[in-house]
């Protein structure tokens, strides 16, 4: 991945992550489409991403006779490739017997559907990620983008719909390679079993809806998915079609559960290396996302419109598609002081939207 601070990811990096502490598992990561064992009936592998984050990391959990699969990567060539080989040397001939999705970011499940059709393994996802990615992809680029446009606009970023078509590609939907058949649609609290240990499944919310984490509480092992990574502050953004949301609340609130794991926990995350120091890093995210808080509480003592804050946020001229991205996620911040009472927000006739202390 890209381990220098402060990068502007595809992952919407947006933040330089201070490096603290954190005690990282004394392996080298496997090379692109290998595996290695990191415990009992659980291995790590890597598939490359064609991209800035060129990474994700993919876990395999011994399971009936095969395997269980913990997210897959895009559905692009290399990554598919990356399943040839890991399928070849390390599966040991045996198939995926299910296949489970942290959350509903191509990266993630974008080959959940050709894995699922080659091992004719089951796909377990939350509903509402299912469900969204669903919608998402019966809807036309067009009809996405001028929803999109409309809220960028009304957020102050004054851009041509022509323009945010052609900077936002039509390329996204391809990256999710289709639909799988949801054969399950677990939900937090919900229990599973694999590599012989049991997997507390903890929904979080905030990086997108419906996150699912895996938490083996006897052996002080979480799955984490996106929810948190080592060295880049996750993406939390509010999206054009749920403009009123608070995903940073969530985010938050997300955090404060996972740091009710155990202090030792070995954090498996989707992006980066495994490491301990968990709560040390929730801390880091939190006090992050408070001190941009802060800023933004300042700044809009005079009433502001959330696209003349960015430089607030990042200090720094962002370009291309990074703007939108940072957008998204100054509006998560201002959203969140708004429902905090901390702010209020105004709507004119013509959808421009301002916020002011108070
Ligand atoms: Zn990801």
């Amino acid at each position: 991945m890209s381990e220098h601070r402060g990068a502007l990811t595809a992952e919407g990096e947006l933040y330089p992550s201070p490096r603290r502490a954190l005690d990282y598992l004394e392996t080298d990561p496997p090379e692109p489409g290998r595996a290695i064992e990191i415990g009992a009936g659980l291995r790590w592998a890597r598939i490359p991403l064609p991209m800035e984050l060129n990474h994700i990391n993919v876990w395999l959990l011994a399971h009936e006779d095969g395997w269980m699969l913990v997210d897959t990567g895009l559905a692009e060539d290399v990554c598919r490739e990356a399943w040839h080989s890991l399928e070849l040397n390390d599966l040991g001939g045996r198939p995926l017997r299910r296949i489970f999705l942290t959350h509903d970011h191509p990266d993630h499940m974008g080959l959940a559907r050709w894995l699922h059709e080659r091992h004719g393994a089951p796909v377990w996802m939350s509903g509402i990620g299912h469900a969204s990615t669903g919608e998402y992809l019966a809807t036309s680029p067009a009809a996405l983008g001028a929803v999109r446009h409309g809220f960028l606009n009304g957020h102050g970023m004054e851009i041509e719909l022509e323009a945010l078509l052609k900077a936002s590609g039509s390329e996204h939907g391809k990256w999710f390679g289709g639909l799988p058949p949801l054969a399950h649609a677990p939900s937090g609290g919900e229990r599973l079993v694999a590599a012989g240990r049991d997997w507390d499944i903890i929904e979080t919310s905030g990086h997108c809806r419906g996150h699912l984490c895996l938490y083996d509480a006897q052996h002080e092992v979480l799955i984490a998915g996106d929810q948190v990574l080592p060295t880049i502050s996750p993406n939390v953004s509010v999206l054009a079609n749920r403009p009123d949301a608070n995903p940073l609340g969530e985010f938050l609130g997300s955090l404060a559960r996972l740091e009710q794991c155990a202090p030792n926990t070995l954090v498996l995350p989707s992006h980066g290396r495994p490491f301990r120091g968990l709560q040390r890093r929730i801390e880091v995210l939190r006090s992050h996302h408070m001190e941009q808080l802060a800023n933004l509480r300042a700044a809009c003592r005079e009433r502001r419109a959330a696209y003349e804050l960015l430089p607030v946020m990042y200090g720094r001229p962002l370009r291309g598609y990074h703007r939108f991205l940072a957008l998204g996620e100054t509006v998560a911040h201002l959203n969140y002081l708004w429902h905090n009472g901390d702010l209020t927000r105004t709507v004119d006739s013509a959808g421009r939207v301002h916020f002011v202390a108070g």
